[in-house]
C-alpha cells in the first residue's frame, strides 16, 4: 500500500512535471489575455505535424539497432519551421512536442520569419561511437527527408549534438536532393557554410540577457557570483564568457555532481578539461550533487541543462535574485509561480535561449545570399536583437504586472495567431 501510495504520489509529481501540459497552460493564458477566440488555441497546442519514424543502424559489432526518432513541426504561417535535433536517452514524443512549440514561441520573441520545430532520437550518444553516430545521423535525415528542406523545416543542433554531426546530415540531404544545399540545417562547421559565432551563439544571447536582469536589478557584474548548471554547449561558452566579464563563476555543474568554490573557480582549467559532452566534475574528488548547486548562496543561477530542475520542491530554498533559463524548460510552472512571489527575477528559457536560433536564421541568410558576415557583424547584430527582445517583454511584464515568462509568450504567440488568421486558418 505504501509502495503504491509512493508511486502514485511519484506519477503525480510527474504529471505536475509534464512540459507539454504546462507548455499548453501557458499559451491558453496567453492567447487569452491577447483575446484571441478558442480556436486559436486549438491550434496552437499541438504541432500541426509530427512524423515518427524508426532508424536501423549498423553498429561496429556487426548488430543493428533500430533507434527511434520524431520530427515536430509545429505551425508553419510565418515561413518554414525550424529548431534542433537532440540525441538522448530521454526523448520522448511529448518532449519533442513541447520543444517545437518553444521554438515558436523563441521565433515570435526576436522576431525571425519562422515558425517552430524540433527533433529527437532516442539513444545514448556517450556510449555509441564516431561511425556509429554518423549512420545514425544520415539514417534520420534519410527517414525525415520528404518534410524538411531550406524553406520547410530547418534542423540545427541541440543537447548531445554538434557541428559534425549537422555536416553529416548536410551531406546526406545533398546526395538525396543531388544537389548542394546548405540552407537546409544550421550550426554546421564554417567550411560547409556556417556562420561565425553559432558555435557560442546561444550562450552570448544568455549573457546579454544577464547583463539587461543585472542592470534592472542594480547588480554589478564585477561583483555578481554566478552558478551555472550545465557544461555543455551553452553552460561553458557561458561560463567564459561570465569570467571573462570579471563576475566570479562560484559553481558549475554536469551531469554528474558539481564544483564550488566561494572564491571562483578556474574556468579556464575546466574548460580545458572538459570533454564533448561537457563532463568535468568526475575529474573532482570534492563535489556537491547537482541539487545541491541549485541552492548555493550566489546571485546570479543559470540553469543550462535540462528540463525540470527547479520545482516546488527546491524553488523556495534558491538564494540567487536572478535566475536565467538558458536551457529548454528547467522551471516548473509552480516553482515559477514560487520565485516570482519571493521577488527573484526570472528571465524565461524562450527569451534567454534564443541567441542560438537567432544566429542560426543568420547562417541560412548567409547561405541563401551566398554572401557571408565577419563574426562582428554576427555579434552585433545578435546584441541588437536580443536587448530589443528583452526590453519589449520586460516593459510588457512590468505593465500588465505579469511575470516575464507570460509575457515572452504573449509576445512569442503573437505573430503566429496573426499570421494563422491572415492564412484564414482560424
Ligand atoms: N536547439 C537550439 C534551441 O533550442 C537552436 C535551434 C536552432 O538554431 O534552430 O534554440
Amino acid at each position: 500500500m505504501e509502495e503504491q501510495g509512493n508511486q502514485d504520489k511519484k506519477k503525480k509529481t510527474a504529471e505536475n512535471m509534464n512540459v507539454l501540459d504546462s507548455t499548453q497552460t501557458v499559451i491558453k493564458k496567453a492567447l487569452d489575455k491577447l483575446g484571441y477566440p478558442k480556436e486559436v488555441y486549438e491550434l496552437m497546442k499541438e504541432p500541426m505535424r509530427l512524423l515518427t519514424v524508426r532508424i536501423p543502424v549498423k553498429m561496429d559489432d556487426g548488430s543493428t539497432k533500430v533507434f527511434t526518432g520524431y520530427r515536430a513541426q509545429h505551425n508553419d504561417a510565418i515561413g518554414p519551421t525550424k529548431g534542433g535535433v537532440r540525441f538522448h536517452p530521454n526523448v520522448t514524443e511529448q518532449e519533442v512536442k513541447a520543444l517545437s512549440i518553444w521554438m515558436s514561441l523563441k521565433a515570435g520573441i526576436v522576431d525571425l520569419p519562422y515558425g517552430g520545430g524540433k527533433g529527437g532520437i532516442i539513444c545514448d550518444p556517450r556510449n555509441m561511437s564516431f561511425h556509429e553516430l554518423e549512420r545514425l545521423s544520415r539514417g534520420y535525415v534519410r527517414a525525415i527527408s520528404q518534410i524538411v528542406g531550406p524553406t520547410k523545416d530547418i534542423p540545427a543542433p541541440d543537447v548531445f549534438t554538434n557541428s559534425q554531426i549537422m555536416a553529416w546530415m548536410l551531406d546526406e540531404y545533398s546526395r538525396i536532393r543531388e544537389f548542394d544545399s546548405p540552407g537546409f540545417i544550421t550550426g554546421k562547421p564554417v567550411v560547409l557554410g556556417g556562420s561565425h559565432g553559432r558555435e557560442s551563439a546561444t550562450a552570448k544571447g544568455v549573457t546579454i540577457c544577464i547583463r539587461e536582469a543585472a542592470k534592472k536589478k542594480g547588480i554589478d557584474l564585477k561583483d555578481a557570483r554566478i552558478a551555472i548548471q550545465g557544461f555543455g554547449n551553452a553552460g561553458s561558452f557561458l561560463a567564459k564568457f561570465m569570467h571573462d566579464a570579471g563576475a566570479k563563476v562560484v559553481g558549475v555543474a554536469d551531469a554528474y555532481g558539481a564544483l564550488y568554490d566561494s572564491d571562483g573557480l578556474d574556468i579556464d582549467y575546466l574548460l580545458d578539461r572538459r570533454d564533448s559532452f561537457g563532463t568535468v566534475t568526475n575529474l573532482f574528488k570534492d563535489r556537491l550533487s547537482n541539487d545541491e548547486l541549485l541552492e548555493i548562496d550566489c546571485d546570479i543561477l543559470v540553469p543550462a541543462a535540462i528540463e525540470n530542475q527547479i520545482t516546488e520542491k527546491n524553488a523556495d530554498l534558491i538564494k540567487a535574485g536572478i535566475v536565467v533559463e538558458a536551457a529548454n524548460g528547467p522551471t516548473t510552472l509552480q516553482a515559477t509561480k514560487i520565485l516570482s512571489d519571493n521577488g527573484v527575477l526570472l528571465v524565461p528559457d524562450v527569451l534567454a535561449s534564443s541567441g542560438g536560433v537567432t544566429v542560426s536564421y543568420f547562417e541560412w541568410v548567409q547561405n541563401n545570399q551566398g554572401y557571408y558576415w565577419t563574426e562582428e557583424e554576427v555579434e552585433n547584430k545578435l546584441e541588437q536583437v536580443m536587448v530589443q527582445a528583452f526590453d519589449n517583454i520586460y516593459r510588457l511584464a512590468h505593465g500588465r504586472r505579469i511575470d516575464m515568462r507570460l509575457a515572452a509568450y504573449m509576445i512569442g504567440v503573437r505573430k503566429m495567431a496573426e499570421a494563422s488568421r491572415f492564412r484564414g486558418w482560424i
